[in-house]
């Protein structure tokens, strides 16, 4: 019920919270050993100490850097768009201003803007201000927009744009690695699907898996030499298990602000808004669309809908 739905969010909030920290947890011990560990062998265990207490001080830092420059491309973007899309910006100000009436919250509780952009796009950033382009305007309804409003309030309630922005801080070294094993490969990939010639096209993939291995090994290496190998066997078991957890979260805020949207009474438009994104993420021709890599796909959240609203109407009905 749209009465008990903070509650909802706020138990949901720490076990999405906890499975976020755990699934960062490789990858952060890494990053950190990676830093401290041969600076206190190499150098001394002092400046090791200082190292550390360098880089746990540093995430607070880049976070209030980070969350001061967002705030003010907000206000100057919101400021723009309000001159440049006077109509988009009163239809999106419109659509909040029924969502916030039907979920009982002032309307200060977050800032709406229009962005130019001519793909479907909706985001809610951490300083609670929610960013629409000018493209899903266009193409939708009232309805249908204050349904993704909706659904984007449901990320607000959600709050974790703080702690994952921490988070990736304190990972980023060890992950850089992997981004720089997984890049040549995904080149290789790349060059494939613009060529042609059969020969050609399997040289290229055999190429492709040669780099990513390649990179990998000598990262493992590298680990096994600076680090030892308890570092190697955390990489190789925890890394695999880190995206999959990763995504696993994505996917629940995703159904769960689905919910908040269907728990409002936009079940109906939701569907409507989100076949209209997919039809058209779809049409670009791309491998994975961008989109699907992050959410969901259509299906899996209209059967997650469903059962909520079948919960929803269960007792006497
Ligand atoms: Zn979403």
């Amino acid at each position: 019920m749209p009465g008990d739905e903070p509650l909802l969010a706020a138990r949901q909030r720490i076990a999405w919270h906890a499975v976020l920290i755990v699934a960062s947890a490789p990858s952060i011990v890494l990053s950190g050993s990676l830093l401290v560990g041969p600076v206190s062998r190499w150098w001394s265990p002092w400046a090791g100490v200082v190292v550390a207490v360098i880089w746990v001080g540093s995430g607070p830092i880049v976070l209030y850097r980070s969350r001061r420059a967002e705030r003010r491309y907000a206000s100057s973007s919101a400021a723009v768009g309000a001159a440049t899309m006077p109509v988009a910006t009163a239809r999106v100000r419109t659509a909040w201003k029924y969502v916030a009436l039907g979920a009982g919250v002032p309307r200060s509780t977050c800032t709406i803007r229009v962005v130019e952009g001519k793909t479907f796009s909706a985001s809610h950033f951490s300083d609670r201000h929610i960013e629409i382009s000018r493209h899903t305007v266009n193409v939708l309804t009232a309805r249908q927009l204050e349904a993704i409003v909706a659904h984007e309030f449901g990320h607000h309630l959600q709050r974790s744009a703080v702690l994952r922005e921490l988070l990736t801080w304190y990972r980023r070294l060890f992950d850089t690695m992997g981004i720089m094993a997984y890049r040549p490969s995904v080149r290789l990939v790349r060059a494939l699907n613009a060529t042609s010639r059969p020969g050609e096209e399997a040289l290229l993939f055999v190429g492709g898996i040669v780099a990513w291995l390649g990179a990998g090994s000598a990262i493992l290496v590298g680990l096994w030499l600076l680090l030892g190998p308890w570092a190697v066997l955390l990489a190789l078991a925890g890394i695999p298990w880190q995206g999959v957890l990763v995504q696993r979260r994505a996917w629940w805020c995703e159904f769960h602000a689905d919910r908040v949207a269907v728990d409002l009474g936009y079940a109906r438009y939701l569907r409507e808004a989100l076949t209209i994104a997919e039809t058209e993420c779809v049409g670009t021709g791309d491998f994975v669309p961008a989109w699907l890599q992050s959410h969901p796909g259509n299906e899996r959240r209209f059967a997650a809908m469903d059962s909520a609203q079948r919960r929803w109407t269960a007792p006497g009905s």
